[in-house]
């Protein structure tokens, strides 16, 4: 037998710390370890007695999906003295748990290093005061401990996101989207406040996500005269047409005498001085329910099964870890270090050191926030070029419509105009472009207005008009109307029909001077299979989507409790849809392109189900779901899979097949891709800008001028389409409509050791070969 391992969530609870739950206990369990639950965090490890229980594989079932902490949390004051921390040392030797998980925001994980600090002395007070003998310490003598960062705030240095942050978001711009209706049709200001005592994160990215005309983030305090400032941009952009004002207020927000900046102040400042109907709404704890987003689910499970994997690793001489992510790729660093820095950068805004503590936070945070205040309004002075700089940038939708695009555009526009550039819209992607021209203008190549790209920020689907028509449709008709309209740059925004339209433009440089311009591709397709990046904008939009979708499927068939659904996702050739929604709403199994379908696959699935369905006797509220990739398999379709589950059955229980279509695309672009949408599209604005009064022939000799940007692994990358190293050429698979590598497969494994699916067909075939304790290596998702 393994470990016995212990597992905690404490402080504020958030969402998604039940999918670590769920993770941390059937990883386990898979590793061959026991699972113990601790509950009422600290408090249950200092009390003992039955606090401390041991997690079976079914008691998680069902936890995925579910808001809040199923295993509680409570404030320990008890855990902050040494005699607390004593109690718990003896109670965690008495239940003989060697390994402990503890899943909580800052305060928690600081409670975790002081008690990993003081272990052997606490083990050597127990074994002195004669609370234990030394033969009962001894096989403890270190305490192994992974710690997972929960918290609604986002307010650990060394990690992008934190478990739970982007739910609450999600729950922020929900409100703040409704908000919206009311605003514009009574031309209303609205003060709304969300949380984040000493961290602005959720602030920042609302005030992103929703066109925020200002924000208060305790790190950054407006200076003195804000008042004013304030007044003015509100001024500038209710005289450009604006009909709602919204401003965001952290409830830490202060000014740079660390004074508070209340909510009714800010409300009556607008009153006051602007005579704006103005109304303060407090969202307050509605931030912190709800079930987890997507996004949260799959980073709990993920970073559940990092944690076991990490405590499994642990030496004694390895520095105790936290699961952090960076981008796309999940890994470790010390938790002693990310504790000094978080409490770094707290007392750094005490301190008034508020650009030290911008710095703490990450450098990407600072670029968010200065990319914020340069989009609020059209009027930037000091950042415009000189006129020889300025750059007429065609901005064009390819492909279908993906939640972002319009986001992307909104940003790139504002963006532009920020910098002295001439944003033009060309409609209805490359046939829009060719049905316009000189003779024949029919509206669709057009400047865009700062206002009218304003009110794109949250809106799903393409203002612009997509189309999957090809420039090589009419190559010279193409190349005429670029020279028409003299573009400088183009800006494309789409799937895998931009990346071809891309390499196609690129491609016919040299029969056509009109293509030698700068040439960037910000992928946009909710398969998510555009070469050169691990996220293209509208996955998450659509993932999310598919989620509830399959939420609501779920519900249906732990009410019927004998009914297995065979669930149809989107995604053409790429199973990235149906693996990432498999593994965030716990399927059974899931089917790709990649892998296919085979008569021995469906025959263990189908055995699966029948043991399945025996051993819980019909109580099972959790509902049984397969994802299905639509080109899975041309001979295995969802009605055939349904139908072959049924007639295996004999009457025992039944399968349905559901195909959820369109309601893929989604509604609303999510809070991840409205503020990727925003961040990648300034990149690939300043990127266009490097080209600036740069000859033909320059341009044509980078690589770099005709590129993708991407994220790939921890990093947001800039990727040559051509040239022996180019995206084309080495990362392309052309035939599959695919990126060549796909670093989400691993997680179909990760999905069938979860749902148990893995252990039946060890069982089957007596074969651990292939499951063993699943390593997930550079785990990424997206
Ligand atoms: P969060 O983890 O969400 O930041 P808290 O700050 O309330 O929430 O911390 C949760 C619990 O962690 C506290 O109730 C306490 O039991 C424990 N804790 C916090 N700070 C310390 C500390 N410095 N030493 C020991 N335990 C602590």
């Amino acid at each position: 037998m393994g470990k016995r391992i212990g597992l905690l969530t404490s402080g504020g609870d958030a969402p998604g710390m039940n999918g670590v739950v769920r993770a941390v206990v059937r990883m386990a369990i898979h590793c061959d370890c026991e699972a113990y639950g601790i509950y009422e965090g600290y408090e249950g490890l200092v009390q003992g007695g039955d606090m401390i229980r041991q997690l079976y594989w079914e008691d998680v079932r069902g936890w995925l999906l579910r808001g809040g902490t199923l295993i509680g949390s409570a404030r320990c004051a008890a855990f902050r003295e040494r005699a607390g921390r004593l109690a718990a040392a003896r109670n965690l030797i008495l239940n003989g748990i060697d390994a402990l998980v503890v899943c909580g925001g800052d305060g928690s994980l600081t409670g975790a290093d002081v008690f990993r600090a003081e272990w052997t002395g606490l083990l050597d007070e127990l074994v002195a005061t004669g609370t234990l003998t030394a033969e009962q310490v001894a096989p403890y003598a270190t305490l192994n401990i992974v710690g997972l960062l929960g918290s609604i705030d986002n307010d650990f240095s060394g990690t992008d996101a934190t478990i739970g942050c982007y739910s609450a978001l999600t729950r922020i711009c929900e409100a703040i989207d409704d908000v919206f209706d009311t605003a514009t049709s009574h031309r209303r200001g609205f003060v709304v406040e969300v949380m984040g005592r000493y961290c602005g994160w959720l602030a920042l990215m609302a005030a992103i996500s929703t066109a925020a005309d200002w924000l208060f983030i305790p790190e950054m305090p407006p200076r003195d005269g804000w008042e004013e400032d304030m007044c003015s941009i509100i001024t500038k952009n209710r005289d450009r047409g604006k009909r709602r004002t919204i401003v965001i207020v952290a409830e830490g927000a202060q000014d740079r005498n660390l004074n508070h900046i209340a909510s009714a102040k800010i409300k009556d400042i607008l009153t006051d001085r602007l005579h704006l109907d103005t109304r303060v709404s407090v969202l307050g704890h509605i931030q912190r329910g709800g079930p987890p987003c997507a996004y949260d689910r799959w980073l709990s499970t993920l970073q559940g099964v990092k944690a076991v994997e990490a405590l499994l690793a642990l030496t004694p001489d390895t520095p105790s870890p936290v699961v952090t992510i960076r981008e796309n790729t999940i890994g470790v660093s010390s938790l002693a270090e990310t504790v000094k820095l978080t409490q770094e950068t707290a007392a750094s805004i005490d301190a008034k050191q508020f650009d030290r503590a911008m710095t703490l936070r990450d450098s990407e945070f600072l670029d968010y926030h200065r990319g914020y205040r340069h989009l609020t309004t059209a009027d930037h002075p000091k950042m415009l070029l000189p006129d020889s700089q300025r750059m007429r940038i065609a901005i064009i939708h390819v492909g279908a419509p993906a939640g972002g695009m319009n986001p992307a555009t909104r940003a790139a526009v504002a963006y532009c105009l920020t910098k002295g550039h001439t944003p033009i819209a060309i409609h209805n992607g490359f046939p829009g472009l060719c049905r316009h021209h000189a003779d024949k203008p029919v509206g669709s190549v057009r400047e865009v207005k700062w206002l009218e790209a304003d009110n794109w920020v949250n809106e799903g689907g393409s203002e612009l008009g997509t189309n999957v028509g090809l420039p090589s449709e009419d190559m010279p008709t193409t190349a005429h109307c670029f020279e028409l309209y003299r573009f400088d740059a183009l800006f494309l925004i789409g799937g895998f029909e931009a990346f071809t339209a891309l390499s196609q433009l690129r491609m016919a440089r040299d029969r056509f001077p009109a293509f030698r311009i700068p040439l960037v591709l910000l992928p946009a397709a909710m398969s998510n299979n555009v070469p050169g990046t691990e996220y293209s904008l509208g996955s998450d939009t659509s993932l999310n989507a598919l989620v509830s979708f399959c939420d609501v499927v779920r519900q249906s068939a732990s009410s019927s409790r004998r009914c297995a659904f065979v669930v149809e996702a989107q995604g053409g050739k790429s199973g990235y849809l149906a693996t990432t929604t498999a593994l965030a709403i716990g399927a059974v199994t899931v089917y790709t392109p990649e892998q296919g379908i085979s008569i021995q696959r469906l025959t263990t699935d189908i055995t699966y189900l029948r043991q399945n369905f025996a051993l819980d006797h019909g109580a099972s509220r959790a509902g049984k779901v397969i994802v299905r990739n639509e080109r899975a398999s041309a001979t295995y379709s969802t009605a055939v899979i349904a139908q072959m589950i049924n007639d295996e059955a004999h009457g025992r229980f039944e399968a349905q097949g559901v195909v959820p279509g369109h309601f893929q695309q989604g509604g609303k672009p999510s809070p991840i891709d409205r503020i990727r949408a925003f961040r990648l599209a300034i990149r690939c604005i300043d990127h266009l800008e490097t080209f600036a009064g740069k000859s033909h022939q320059e341009i044509v000799d980078d690589d770099l001028s005709a590129a993708v940007i991407g994220i790939k692994g921890s990093h947001v990358l800039l990727s040559p389409m051509g040239g022996p190293a180019g995206v084309e050429a080495t990362e392309t698979d052309w035939e599959g409509r695919r990126p060549k590598h796909e670093p989400w497969l691993a997680h179909r494994k990760l999905v069938d050791i979860l749902s148990g699916r893995a252990a039946v067909e060890t069982g089957l075939n007596g074969d651990r070969e292939g499951w063993g304790c699943y390593d997930s290596g550079n785990s990424s998702s997206n």
